[in-house]
């Protein structure tokens, strides 16, 4: 699934390609990929065919495209959607579910994606934020995340840490993955009370956070440049250096414990027993007496 910074190399690379062109045609290859537009494929063409792409922009992992018109288009990726910016010529995708021509012609924008959980909609009058995403809370990439904002919301939320990371209303963008990676940096256990996080924790928390996003930006923005602007969660995803995700039964980094993982969520979580204790329960009384 792609995450964050996968999401953002797709925004750069489209804003690049798309950024400024006019619409041409609407082609909309299965109604699947634009359900979340409930009044339907003509009226999805309707509203797009004849405006200009103003830019290309984003909230935690859903793009957003601006148009002339006030309304923008606007995109998620899901678990294995692709856009892909082709020439005409290229043969269709055995998935192409959208496609986009230009007035200008080549290239071409494709909505690709093979188990369809993406998908496009026109959020009308969307076009500086679309009321669809505007409960998103910011990512902490973006320049107007607050850092103080969020050790107070986390501090204030009573769950675990690992489910406030994915808490989209808290901090948005992080994955599984990138959530395991910052809470191994940071030492914690993602089981850990947000409540118990001490302000300097979470401060050093958001600092890993955002480590662990640019370090995976840097790498996955090498393809910034090429004309195909790909994001598939089976290509060039995993290769990264990843410390502890998928990496059960190997040796922890820093501690040479090997690294567990538990079922969290339909999903695994991978952590080092060593480096990121669990917190001991206290549930009553009685254990509170066993732990000194
Ligand atoms: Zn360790």
């Amino acid at each position: 699934m792609p995450e964050l910074p996968e999401v953002e190399t797709v925004r750069a690379g489209l804003a690049r390609w798309v950024a400024g062109r006019t619409i041409a045609e609407v082609e909309v290859r299965h109604p699947r990929a634009i359900r979340r537009h409930l009044p339907g494929s003509a009226h999805f063409a309707a509203l797009l065919t004849g405006r200009k792409i103003l830019d290309v922009k984003r909230r935690g992992k859903y793009l957003w495209l601006p148009l002339d018109s006030g309304d923008a288009i606007l995109g998620h990726l899901g678990m294995s959607g692709q856009l892909l910016c082709q020439p005409a010529s290229a043969p269709d995708e055995l998935h192409l579910r959208v496609r986009l021509r230009f007035t200008d012609g080549d290239p071409e924008l494709r909505f690709v994606d093979q188990r369809t959980f993406g998908g496009l909609a026109v959020s009308e009058g969307g076009a500086d934020l679309p009321a669809e995403i505007a409960h998103i809370a910011r990512d902490p990439m973006d320049p107007e995340f607050s850092d103080a904002g969020f050790a107070a919301a986390i501090r204030a939320k009573r769950t675990e840490v690992k489910r406030a990371l994915l808490d989209q209303t808290l901090i948005s963008g992080v994955g599984n993955i990138y959530a395991d990676e910052a809470l191994w940096r940071a030492q914690l256990h993602g089981v850990r009370p947000t409540s118990a996080l001490t302000k300097p924790a979470a401060a050093r928390l958001l600092g890993h956070v955002r480590d662990v996003l640019s370090e995976a930006l840097d790498s996955g923005g090498t393809s910034f440049d090429a004309l195909y602007v790909n994001v598939n969660g089976e290509s060039g995803y995993f290769d990264r250096s990843l410390n502890v995700y998928g990496r059960e039964g190997e040796p922890c980094r820093r501690c040479g414990t090997p690294i567990r993982r538990e079922a969290f969520m339909n999903r695994s979580s991978y952590y080092c027993p060593h480096c990121q204790p669990r917190p001991r329960v206290r549930t009553g009384s009685r254990s509170r007496t066993n732990v000194p």
